[in-house]
């Protein structure tokens, strides 16, 4: 109920503004958000790295409508690798970009200029020697973000896809991608779903989680295990016992389990934190907040005692 209301909300326009207008959110924003700009950004990049995690880079936002939006969210995204280069880090460091910040939502083209503005990025991350993941959104995005991926894997074959457990669908993608080259993040998912196409029970979408981890662990690919789940790491850990180590990795969300990260890259694990940085965060911090009802309360609890 919670859940559903605060995803509600990270769609809403009016919330939006009441909470960014809010200075006592900012502070609890800090815990999941690295800061407002790229300097923030490169400045906990090299904090992360410093202790042998890995990172990926999104620039924050999302479901634009303006061309000229889009376009800026490219060109913050060509600073930020050229500025991943010069800090020596681009070995480390990959990006994630979300097509609906990129135009994949525009009326007119959306597609066709969310698949040009992706090479953009792509061609540049080529050129510094790193990588590009595209997130998933919502089940509505599903397959053209698929049909992209395609598209851009011509010409960049080691862009990386994410597939969300609690779809229905994904364990069919997850066989569809499971091949050599193919680098795949798989995660629980993020937003709202209706039943007919997702599973609505946390232990359903768990078992979805682990049969799709089956089908990339027997595959070709490169499995990225996206989950804080202690129960859902130590399968995947199991399932990789035949592995090289080099031949996967366990990824987390910055502000969430660090010491968790800590251990797993520690014991000679590939472990990437995915990085936010920007002033669009709205969206990324309500649906962190969803997942976690204590997160919630904390954040309360920030408001009120300020
Ligand atoms: P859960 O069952 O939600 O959590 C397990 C445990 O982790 C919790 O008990 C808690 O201890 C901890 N935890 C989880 N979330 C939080 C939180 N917000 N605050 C504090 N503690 C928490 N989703 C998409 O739909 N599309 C994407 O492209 C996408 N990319 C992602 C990339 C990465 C690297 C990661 C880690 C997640 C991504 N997600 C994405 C989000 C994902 O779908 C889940 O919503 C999120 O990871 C929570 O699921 P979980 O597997 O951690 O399991």
């Amino acid at each position: 109920m919670l859940r559903s209301t605060l995803l509600a909300a990270s769609r809403s326009g009016a919330i939006r503004g009441l909470v960014e207008r809010t200075p006592l959110t900012r502070p609890v924003v800090k815990r999941f958000i690295s800061g407002d700009d790229v300097d923030a950004a490169i400045a906990t990049t090299g904090e992360v790295l410093a202790d042998g995690r890995l990172v990926t880079l999104d620039h924050l936002g999302e479901d634009t409508r303006d061309a000229a939006q889009a376009t800026g969210t490219v060109e913050a995204y060509l600073e930020l690798l050229g500025r991943l280069q010069k800090a020596g880090y681009a070995d480390r460091a990959e990006v994630s970009v979300k097509l609906s910040a990129v135009g994949q939502f525009l009326p007119v083209d959306g597609e066709k200029i969310a698949l040009e503005n992706a090479r953009r990025i792509c061609s540049a991350a080529g050129v510094v020697g790193t990588t590009v993941t595209l997130d998933m959104e919502d089940h509505t995005t599903t397959d053209s973000t698929l049909g992209i991926l395609r598209e851009l894997r011509v010409d960049f074959p080691w862009v990386g896809a994410v597939l969300q457990a609690y779809l229905k669908r994904t364990e069919q993608d997850c066989r569809d991608l499971a091949h050599a080259g193919s680098r795949v993040r798989l995660c629980k998912g993020a937003y709202q779903e209706p039943a007919s196409v997702a599973f609505q029970d946390k232990a359903e979408v768990d078992l979805s989680y682990v049969r799709c981890l089956k089908v990339l662990m027997a595959g070709k690919g490169y499995p990225m295990v996206a989950s804080h789940d202690p129960r859902l790491i130590a399968i995947a850990a199991d399932l990789a016992s035949e592995r090289s180590k080099d031949s996967y990795e366990f990824q987390m969300l910055y502000g969430i389990r660090p010491e968790e990260q800590r251990r797993l890259a520690a014991d000679g694990n590939r472990m990437r934190v995915y990085l936010p940085y920007g002033d669009e965060w709205y969206g990324y911090f309500m649906r962190r907040l969803a997942e976690r009802p204590a997160n919630v309360a904390f954040f309360l609890r920030a408001m009120l005692t300020k």
